[in-house]
Protein backbone atom coordinates (compact mmCIF):
# COMPACT_ATOMS: atom_id res chain seq x y z
CA UNK A 1 0.00 0.00 0.00
CA UNK A 2 2.91 2.35 0.85
CA UNK A 3 4.22 1.63 -2.37
CA UNK A 4 1.42 2.53 -4.26
CA UNK A 5 1.18 5.49 -2.30
CA UNK A 6 4.61 6.24 -3.30
CA UNK A 7 4.05 5.84 -7.03
CA UNK A 8 1.32 8.12 -6.73
CA UNK A 9 3.62 10.98 -4.97
CA UNK A 10 6.36 10.18 -8.16
CA UNK A 11 3.23 11.19 -10.58
CA UNK A 12 2.20 13.85 -8.77
CA UNK A 13 5.79 15.56 -8.65
CA UNK A 14 6.71 14.44 -12.43
CA UNK A 15 3.47 16.27 -13.63
CA UNK A 16 4.80 19.30 -11.72
CA UNK A 17 7.93 18.95 -13.92
CA UNK A 18 10.67 17.16 -11.63
CA UNK A 19 12.47 14.14 -13.09
CA UNK A 20 13.60 11.19 -10.95
CA UNK A 21 17.08 11.36 -9.46
CA UNK A 22 19.65 8.82 -10.05
CA UNK A 23 21.22 9.57 -6.67
CA UNK A 24 20.13 11.47 -3.61
CA UNK A 25 22.68 13.87 -3.55
CA UNK A 26 21.41 15.32 -6.50
CA UNK A 27 17.90 15.89 -5.71
CA UNK A 28 16.22 19.17 -5.41
CA UNK A 29 13.53 17.44 -3.59
CA UNK A 30 13.14 14.57 -1.52
CA UNK A 31 10.13 13.03 -0.53
CA UNK A 32 9.95 10.25 2.43
CA UNK A 33 6.70 7.91 2.16
CA UNK A 34 7.01 6.20 5.93
CA UNK A 35 5.33 3.49 7.79
CA UNK A 36 4.99 3.41 11.10
CA UNK A 37 3.33 -0.74 11.91
CA UNK A 38 6.64 -1.65 13.30
CA UNK A 39 8.97 0.28 15.33
CA UNK A 40 12.15 -0.63 12.70
CA UNK A 41 10.96 1.29 10.87
CA UNK A 42 10.01 4.25 12.51
CA UNK A 43 13.89 4.27 13.39
CA UNK A 44 15.12 3.90 9.93
CA UNK A 45 13.38 7.23 9.20
CA UNK A 46 14.98 9.23 11.95
CA UNK A 47 18.59 7.64 10.77
CA UNK A 48 18.01 8.66 7.27
CA UNK A 49 16.61 12.12 8.34
CA UNK A 50 19.69 12.64 10.30
CA UNK A 51 21.87 11.99 7.01
CA UNK A 52 19.30 14.25 5.27
CA UNK A 53 19.85 17.17 7.21
CA UNK A 54 23.50 17.14 6.96
CA UNK A 55 22.85 17.07 2.56
CA UNK A 56 20.78 19.62 3.33
CA UNK A 57 23.48 22.05 4.66
CA UNK A 58 25.55 21.54 1.25
CA UNK A 59 22.53 22.13 -0.27
CA UNK A 60 20.37 24.55 1.54
CA UNK A 61 17.82 24.75 -1.67
CA UNK A 62 17.11 21.30 -1.21
CA UNK A 63 12.93 20.50 -0.40
CA UNK A 64 12.60 17.61 2.45
CA UNK A 65 9.18 16.37 2.58
CA UNK A 66 7.72 13.64 4.92
CA UNK A 67 4.62 12.21 4.49
CA UNK A 68 3.06 8.56 4.99
CA UNK A 69 1.66 6.67 8.25
CA UNK A 70 4.60 7.90 10.65
CA UNK A 71 3.53 11.45 9.62
CA UNK A 72 0.16 11.04 11.13
CA UNK A 73 0.61 10.53 14.06
CA UNK A 74 0.78 13.49 17.03
CA UNK A 75 3.56 12.86 18.69
CA UNK A 76 5.92 12.37 15.52
CA UNK A 77 4.50 15.94 14.09
CA UNK A 78 5.72 17.35 17.67
CA UNK A 79 9.27 15.96 17.67
CA UNK A 80 10.01 16.93 13.47
CA UNK A 81 8.45 20.51 14.77
CA UNK A 82 11.20 20.80 17.71
CA UNK A 83 14.00 19.15 16.51
CA UNK A 84 14.28 18.20 12.58
CA UNK A 85 13.51 21.98 11.59
CA UNK A 86 14.73 21.32 8.10
CA UNK A 87 12.13 19.00 7.30
CA UNK A 88 10.31 21.27 4.93
CA UNK A 89 6.71 19.79 4.30
CA UNK A 90 5.01 17.19 6.75
CA UNK A 91 2.46 15.73 5.08
CA UNK A 92 -0.30 12.53 6.30
CA UNK A 93 -2.13 9.52 4.88
CA UNK A 94 -5.37 11.43 4.24
CA UNK A 95 -3.75 14.58 1.67
CA UNK A 96 -0.85 12.99 0.02
CA UNK A 97 -2.77 14.75 -3.06
CA UNK A 98 -2.10 18.13 -1.64
CA UNK A 99 1.64 17.70 -2.18
CA UNK A 100 2.22 20.01 -5.12
CA UNK A 101 0.69 22.48 -3.80
CA UNK A 102 2.41 22.72 -0.45
CA UNK A 103 5.45 22.51 -2.36
CA UNK A 104 4.55 26.10 -4.08
CA UNK A 105 3.77 27.22 -0.12
CA UNK A 106 7.50 25.88 0.54
CA UNK A 107 9.18 27.80 -2.24
CA UNK A 108 7.01 30.75 -2.07
CA UNK A 109 7.39 31.38 2.14
CA UNK A 110 10.59 29.21 2.86
CA UNK A 111 9.09 27.76 6.17
CA UNK A 112 8.36 24.44 7.71
CA UNK A 113 4.69 23.30 6.22
CA UNK A 114 3.17 21.03 9.11
CA UNK A 115 -0.60 19.58 7.26
CA UNK A 116 -1.97 16.78 8.80
CA UNK A 117 -5.46 15.98 7.53
CA UNK A 118 -7.44 13.74 10.80
CA UNK A 119 -9.52 12.25 8.16
CA UNK A 120 -10.07 11.54 4.47
CA UNK A 121 -12.62 14.00 2.95
CA UNK A 122 -13.16 12.43 0.29
CA UNK A 123 -11.80 9.74 -2.09
CA UNK A 124 -9.72 11.77 -4.75
CA UNK A 125 -9.88 9.89 -8.03
CA UNK A 126 -7.59 10.75 -11.38
CA UNK A 127 -4.87 11.42 -9.40
CA UNK A 128 -1.76 10.81 -12.00
CA UNK A 129 0.44 7.70 -10.94
CA UNK A 130 4.25 6.71 -11.80
CA UNK A 131 3.65 3.11 -12.09
CA UNK A 132 7.13 1.36 -11.16
CA UNK A 133 6.28 -1.94 -12.36
CA UNK A 134 4.98 -2.26 -16.03
CA UNK A 135 3.57 -5.84 -16.40
CA UNK A 136 1.57 -5.76 -12.92
CA UNK A 137 -0.06 -2.51 -11.63
CA UNK A 138 -1.41 -1.96 -7.60
CA UNK A 139 -5.13 -0.72 -7.79
CA UNK A 140 -6.40 0.21 -3.90
CA UNK A 141 -9.79 -0.87 -4.03
CA UNK A 142 -10.33 0.76 -0.44
CA UNK A 143 -8.64 2.90 2.76
CA UNK A 144 -8.22 2.23 5.91
CA UNK A 145 -9.72 -0.62 8.62
CA UNK A 146 -12.67 -0.73 10.67
CA UNK A 147 -11.04 -3.68 12.58
CA UNK A 148 -8.84 -1.95 15.78
CA UNK A 149 -6.63 -5.33 16.45
CA UNK A 150 -5.46 -4.34 19.72
CA UNK A 151 -1.70 -4.09 18.40
CA UNK A 152 -2.51 -2.33 15.28
CA UNK A 153 -1.45 1.32 14.41
CA UNK A 154 -3.43 1.36 11.01
CA UNK A 155 -6.77 2.51 12.16
CA UNK A 156 -5.39 5.08 13.76
CA UNK A 157 -2.98 6.54 11.10
CA UNK A 158 -5.37 5.57 8.31
CA UNK A 159 -8.96 5.89 9.30
CA UNK A 160 -11.92 4.19 8.87
CA UNK A 161 -12.91 1.87 5.76
CA UNK A 162 -14.05 3.49 2.98
CA UNK A 163 -13.98 2.22 -0.54
CA UNK A 164 -13.86 3.61 -4.14
CA UNK A 165 -16.80 3.04 -6.65
CA UNK A 166 -16.39 -0.07 -8.84
CA UNK A 167 -16.86 2.01 -11.60
CA UNK A 168 -13.94 3.96 -10.64
CA UNK A 169 -12.11 0.77 -10.02
CA UNK A 170 -13.41 -0.78 -13.36
CA UNK A 171 -12.25 2.37 -15.32
CA UNK A 172 -8.57 2.46 -13.76
CA UNK A 173 -8.49 -1.61 -14.57
CA UNK A 174 -9.30 -0.78 -17.73
CA UNK A 175 -7.01 2.22 -18.62
CA UNK A 176 -4.22 -0.62 -17.26
CA UNK A 177 -4.97 -3.25 -19.69
CA UNK A 178 -5.25 -0.34 -22.36
CA UNK A 179 -1.35 0.28 -21.65
CA UNK A 180 -0.43 -3.35 -21.59
CA UNK A 181 -0.36 -4.44 -18.17
CA UNK A 182 -1.46 -8.11 -17.66
CA UNK A 183 -2.22 -8.29 -13.96
CA UNK A 184 -3.73 -6.13 -11.37
CA UNK A 185 -3.45 -6.66 -7.39
CA UNK A 186 -6.45 -5.06 -5.64
CA UNK A 187 -5.65 -3.14 -2.52
CA UNK A 188 -6.98 -2.86 1.23
CA UNK A 189 -6.19 -3.72 4.79
CA UNK A 190 -9.36 -5.91 4.67
CA UNK A 191 -10.67 -6.14 0.93
CA UNK A 192 -12.79 -8.78 2.39
CA UNK A 193 -15.36 -5.83 3.69
CA UNK A 194 -14.94 -4.13 0.39
CA UNK A 195 -18.21 -2.07 -0.10
CA UNK A 196 -20.16 -2.36 3.22
CA UNK A 197 -20.37 1.71 3.32
CA UNK A 198 -21.52 1.68 -0.07
CA UNK A 199 -24.92 2.34 -1.41
CA UNK A 200 -24.82 0.18 -4.42
CA UNK A 201 -24.84 -3.05 -2.54
CA UNK A 202 -21.86 -4.06 -4.06
CA UNK A 203 -19.69 -6.63 -2.32
CA UNK A 204 -15.91 -8.29 -2.91
CA UNK A 205 -16.99 -10.73 -4.49
CA UNK A 206 -19.63 -8.86 -6.97
CA UNK A 207 -16.57 -6.57 -7.69
CA UNK A 208 -14.63 -9.66 -8.61
CA UNK A 209 -16.75 -10.73 -11.17
CA UNK A 210 -16.94 -7.71 -12.16
CA UNK A 211 -12.94 -7.17 -12.71
CA UNK A 212 -12.88 -10.86 -13.86
CA UNK A 213 -15.12 -9.44 -17.35
CA UNK A 214 -12.77 -7.26 -18.17
CA UNK A 215 -11.62 -8.16 -21.38
CA UNK A 216 -7.78 -8.37 -22.48
CA UNK A 217 -6.90 -8.66 -18.27
CA UNK A 218 -4.89 -11.64 -17.46
CA UNK A 219 -4.59 -11.92 -13.73
CA UNK A 220 -5.96 -10.72 -11.03
CA UNK A 221 -4.91 -10.52 -7.11
CA UNK A 222 -6.46 -9.12 -3.81
CA UNK A 223 -4.59 -8.30 -0.40
CA UNK A 224 -5.18 -8.36 2.40
CA UNK A 225 -7.85 -10.72 3.41
CA UNK A 226 -9.26 -10.58 6.80
CA UNK A 227 -10.06 -14.12 7.73
CA UNK A 228 -13.34 -13.39 9.42
CA UNK A 229 -14.58 -11.42 6.97
CA UNK A 230 -14.20 -14.37 3.91
CA UNK A 231 -17.45 -15.78 3.25
CA UNK A 232 -18.75 -18.83 1.70
CA UNK A 233 -19.67 -16.78 -1.48
CA UNK A 234 -16.50 -15.46 -1.89
CA UNK A 235 -14.85 -18.27 -1.67
CA UNK A 236 -17.56 -20.55 -4.17
CA UNK A 237 -17.32 -16.74 -6.62
CA UNK A 238 -13.98 -16.69 -6.67
CA UNK A 239 -12.98 -20.77 -7.31
CA UNK A 240 -14.97 -20.35 -10.24
CA UNK A 241 -13.46 -16.96 -12.22
CA UNK A 242 -10.84 -18.10 -14.40
CA UNK A 243 -8.67 -14.70 -13.98
CA UNK A 244 -8.65 -14.81 -10.08
CA UNK A 245 -5.17 -16.59 -8.88
CA UNK A 246 -4.95 -19.42 -6.85
CA UNK A 247 -2.78 -17.32 -4.16
CA UNK A 248 -4.87 -16.30 -0.60
CA UNK A 249 -2.77 -14.41 2.08
CA UNK A 250 -4.87 -15.14 4.91
CA UNK A 251 -2.74 -13.73 8.22
CA UNK A 252 -3.44 -15.24 10.99
CA UNK A 253 -1.21 -13.99 13.80
CA UNK A 254 -1.44 -16.01 16.26
CA UNK A 255 -2.32 -20.02 17.01
CA UNK A 256 -3.94 -19.67 20.54
CA UNK A 257 -7.56 -18.60 21.44
CA UNK A 258 -6.63 -16.78 24.42
CA UNK A 259 -4.19 -14.25 22.21
CA UNK A 260 -6.58 -14.23 18.83
CA UNK A 261 -9.58 -12.48 21.21
CA UNK A 262 -7.00 -10.23 23.18
CA UNK A 263 -6.15 -9.64 20.01
CA UNK A 264 -9.33 -8.72 19.15
CA UNK A 265 -9.20 -10.46 15.55
CA UNK A 266 -12.56 -11.96 15.60
CA UNK A 267 -12.47 -15.64 14.77
CA UNK A 268 -10.87 -18.81 16.85
CA UNK A 269 -8.28 -21.19 15.56
CA UNK A 270 -10.63 -23.52 14.96
CA UNK A 271 -12.85 -21.14 12.82
CA UNK A 272 -9.43 -20.61 10.86
CA UNK A 273 -8.79 -23.87 10.38
CA UNK A 274 -12.08 -24.74 8.74
CA UNK A 275 -11.82 -21.58 6.65
CA UNK A 276 -8.28 -22.60 5.22
CA UNK A 277 -9.89 -26.93 4.94
CA UNK A 278 -13.11 -25.09 3.27
CA UNK A 279 -10.94 -22.91 0.44
CA UNK A 280 -8.41 -25.78 -0.25
CA UNK A 281 -11.80 -27.83 -1.40
CA UNK A 282 -12.96 -25.46 -3.63
CA UNK A 283 -9.52 -23.92 -5.23
CA UNK A 284 -7.19 -26.91 -5.23
CA UNK A 285 -4.04 -26.30 -5.62
CA UNK A 286 -4.43 -22.68 -3.77
CA UNK A 287 -1.40 -20.95 -1.94
CA UNK A 288 -1.28 -19.90 1.30
CA UNK A 289 0.53 -17.65 2.97
CA UNK A 290 -0.11 -15.56 6.27
CA UNK A 291 1.22 -12.85 8.34
CA UNK A 292 1.94 -14.44 12.37
CA UNK A 293 3.43 -11.91 15.24
CA UNK A 294 5.18 -13.70 18.33
CA UNK A 295 5.32 -12.04 22.00
CA UNK A 296 2.09 -10.68 22.12
CA UNK A 297 1.13 -9.34 25.64
CA UNK A 298 0.18 -12.63 27.72
CA UNK A 299 1.66 -14.72 25.21
CA UNK A 300 2.73 -18.07 27.30
CA UNK A 301 4.73 -20.55 25.98
CA UNK A 302 1.56 -22.96 25.75
CA UNK A 303 0.26 -19.93 23.68
CA UNK A 304 3.28 -19.59 21.40
CA UNK A 305 3.10 -23.71 21.43
CA UNK A 306 -0.46 -23.43 19.78
CA UNK A 307 0.35 -21.26 16.83
CA UNK A 308 3.34 -23.44 15.94
CA UNK A 309 1.29 -26.13 15.87
CA UNK A 310 -1.36 -24.05 13.99
CA UNK A 311 2.02 -23.47 11.61
CA UNK A 312 2.62 -27.21 10.78
CA UNK A 313 -0.95 -27.80 10.64
CA UNK A 314 -1.65 -25.61 7.80
CA UNK A 315 1.67 -25.62 5.92
CA UNK A 316 1.52 -22.37 4.73
CA UNK A 317 3.28 -21.63 1.46
CA UNK A 318 5.17 -18.54 3.19
CA UNK A 319 4.95 -16.19 6.16
CA UNK A 320 5.83 -13.18 7.07
CA UNK A 321 6.31 -13.55 11.03
CA UNK A 322 7.01 -10.35 13.09
CA UNK A 323 7.72 -9.42 16.57
CA UNK A 324 5.41 -7.51 18.74
CA UNK A 325 6.07 -4.16 19.33
CA UNK A 326 3.91 -1.53 21.08
CA UNK A 327 2.78 0.95 19.24
CA UNK A 328 1.63 3.99 20.80
CA UNK A 329 -1.80 4.81 21.80
CA UNK A 330 -3.01 1.19 20.84
CA UNK A 331 -4.85 -0.92 23.47
CA UNK A 332 -2.00 -3.81 23.18
CA UNK A 333 0.75 -0.67 24.50
CA UNK A 334 -0.78 -0.71 27.64
CA UNK A 335 -1.01 -4.22 28.03
CA UNK A 336 0.18 -6.09 31.35
CA UNK A 337 2.22 -8.99 30.78
CA UNK A 338 4.58 -7.55 28.22
CA UNK A 339 6.73 -10.16 26.98
CA UNK A 340 10.71 -10.37 27.18
CA UNK A 341 12.64 -9.51 24.26
CA UNK A 342 14.99 -12.46 24.62
CA UNK A 343 11.53 -15.05 24.49
CA UNK A 344 10.53 -13.19 21.37
CA UNK A 345 13.44 -13.48 20.03
CA UNK A 346 13.49 -17.42 20.51
CA UNK A 347 10.06 -17.74 19.20
CA UNK A 348 10.43 -15.80 16.33
CA UNK A 349 13.99 -18.00 15.67
CA UNK A 350 11.99 -21.22 16.33
CA UNK A 351 8.96 -20.16 14.24
CA UNK A 352 11.44 -18.39 11.18
CA UNK A 353 12.85 -22.43 11.12
CA UNK A 354 10.11 -24.02 10.95
CA UNK A 355 8.54 -22.25 8.14
CA UNK A 356 12.02 -21.89 6.25
CA UNK A 357 11.73 -25.52 6.52
CA UNK A 358 7.96 -25.88 5.08
CA UNK A 359 8.60 -23.02 2.34
CA UNK A 360 11.64 -25.14 0.91
CA UNK A 361 9.62 -28.59 1.40
CA UNK A 362 6.18 -26.91 -0.52
CA UNK A 363 8.99 -25.70 -3.27
CA UNK A 364 10.13 -28.88 -3.96
CA UNK A 365 6.99 -30.17 -4.39
CA UNK A 366 6.39 -28.19 -7.67
CA UNK A 367 9.97 -29.91 -9.12
CA UNK A 368 8.75 -31.43 -12.29
CA UNK A 369 5.68 -29.26 -12.82
CA UNK A 370 4.59 -27.48 -15.70
CA UNK A 371 3.12 -24.02 -14.74
CA UNK A 372 1.88 -21.14 -16.83
CA UNK A 373 4.01 -18.19 -16.04
CA UNK A 374 3.82 -14.66 -16.33
CA UNK A 375 7.28 -13.19 -17.14
CA UNK A 376 7.90 -10.08 -15.45
CA UNK A 377 11.65 -8.84 -16.46
CA UNK A 378 14.93 -9.57 -15.06
CA UNK A 379 15.62 -11.27 -12.49
CA UNK A 380 16.71 -9.23 -9.34
CA UNK A 381 19.45 -11.58 -8.34
CA UNK A 382 21.18 -12.44 -11.90
CA UNK A 383 20.57 -10.21 -14.52
CA UNK A 384 21.37 -12.87 -17.36
CA UNK A 385 17.91 -14.45 -16.19
CA UNK A 386 14.12 -13.56 -16.26
CA UNK A 387 11.68 -13.77 -13.28
CA UNK A 388 8.33 -15.18 -13.92
CA UNK A 389 5.30 -15.38 -11.76
CA UNK A 390 3.03 -18.54 -11.02
CA UNK A 391 -0.33 -18.65 -10.69
CA UNK A 392 0.51 -19.43 -7.15
CA UNK A 393 2.30 -15.92 -6.61
CA UNK A 394 6.13 -18.05 -6.94
CA UNK A 395 8.87 -16.64 -8.96
CA UNK A 396 10.22 -18.81 -11.34
CA UNK A 397 13.50 -18.07 -12.36
CA UNK A 398 14.56 -18.88 -16.18
CA UNK A 399 16.67 -18.15 -18.90
CA UNK A 400 14.73 -16.40 -21.68
CA UNK A 401 14.61 -14.21 -24.36
CA UNK A 402 13.67 -9.92 -23.24
CA UNK A 403 11.02 -10.48 -25.64
CA UNK A 404 9.08 -12.72 -23.34
CA UNK A 405 8.64 -9.87 -20.83
CA UNK A 406 4.95 -9.05 -20.40
CA UNK A 407 3.37 -12.56 -21.62
CA UNK A 408 2.53 -15.62 -20.14
CA UNK A 409 4.39 -18.91 -20.60
CA UNK A 410 4.41 -22.50 -20.20
CA UNK A 411 7.27 -23.32 -17.64
CA UNK A 412 9.29 -26.61 -16.53
CA UNK A 413 10.29 -26.16 -12.81
CA UNK A 414 13.89 -28.15 -12.54
CA UNK A 415 14.61 -26.83 -9.09
CA UNK A 416 14.09 -24.31 -6.69
CA UNK A 417 15.85 -22.60 -3.26
CA UNK A 418 13.86 -21.50 -0.45
CA UNK A 419 12.58 -18.15 -2.11
CA UNK A 420 11.83 -19.48 -5.35
CA UNK A 421 11.64 -22.30 -8.18
CA UNK A 422 13.78 -22.60 -11.14
CA UNK A 423 12.09 -23.53 -14.53
CA UNK A 424 13.54 -23.70 -18.32
CA UNK A 425 10.71 -22.90 -21.33
CA UNK A 426 8.97 -25.65 -23.00
CA UNK A 427 10.24 -25.59 -26.66
CA UNK A 428 7.05 -24.82 -28.92
CA UNK A 429 6.37 -28.36 -30.81
N1 LIG B 1 -4.71 -5.67 7.41
C1 LIG B 1 -3.86 -6.77 7.46
C2 LIG B 1 -4.46 -7.84 8.37
O1 LIG B 1 -5.42 -7.69 9.03
O2 LIG B 1 -3.86 -8.88 8.47
C3 LIG B 1 -2.48 -6.47 7.92
C4 LIG B 1 -1.93 -5.12 7.84
S1 LIG B 1 -0.58 -4.81 8.91
C5 LIG B 1 -0.10 -3.32 8.31
C6 LIG B 1 0.63 -5.97 8.37
C7 LIG B 1 1.13 -6.89 9.44
O3 LIG B 1 1.94 -6.20 10.34
C8 LIG B 1 0.04 -7.49 10.31
O4 LIG B 1 -0.57 -8.59 9.72
C9 LIG B 1 0.78 -7.86 11.57
O5 LIG B 1 1.22 -9.19 11.54
C10 LIG B 1 1.96 -6.90 11.57
N2 LIG B 1 1.84 -5.91 12.67
C11 LIG B 1 0.92 -4.97 12.82
N3 LIG B 1 1.11 -4.30 13.99
C12 LIG B 1 2.19 -4.85 14.58
C13 LIG B 1 2.87 -4.62 15.80
N4 LIG B 1 2.47 -3.69 16.67
N5 LIG B 1 3.95 -5.37 16.07
C14 LIG B 1 4.38 -6.32 15.21
N6 LIG B 1 3.76 -6.59 14.05
C15 LIG B 1 2.67 -5.87 13.72
FE1 LIG C 1 -4.36 -3.60 11.44
FE2 LIG C 1 -6.17 -5.46 12.08
FE3 LIG C 1 -6.83 -3.47 10.41
FE4 LIG C 1 -5.14 -5.38 9.60
S1 LIG C 1 -7.30 -5.68 10.17
S2 LIG C 1 -4.91 -3.16 9.34
S3 LIG C 1 -4.02 -5.81 11.45
S4 LIG C 1 -6.33 -3.28 12.56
Amino acid sequence: MNEHDSELIAGMLENKGYISAEDQNDADIIVLNTCCVRETAENKVFGLLGRLGRLKKQKPHLIIAMGGCMSQQEHIGIRIKQRFKYVDILFGTHNIHVLPELIDQVENQKKQIIDIWSEQKDIQEGLSVKRFQSVRAWVSIMFGCNNFCTYCIVPYVRGREKSRRPEDIIGEIEELVSQGYQEVTLLGQNVNSYGKELTSGIDFADLMVMINDIKDLNRVRYMTSHPKDFSDKLIKTISHLPKVCEHIHLPVQAGSNNILKRMNRGYTREYYLELVEKIRIAIPGVSLTTDVMVGFPGEADADFADTVDLIKNVEFDSAFTFIYNKRQGTPAAGMEEQVPDEIKVARIEELINLQNKISLRKNKLEIGKTLTCLVEGPSKTNINLLSARTRTNKIVVFRGKQDMVGKPFQLRITGCSLTHLEGEVIPAE
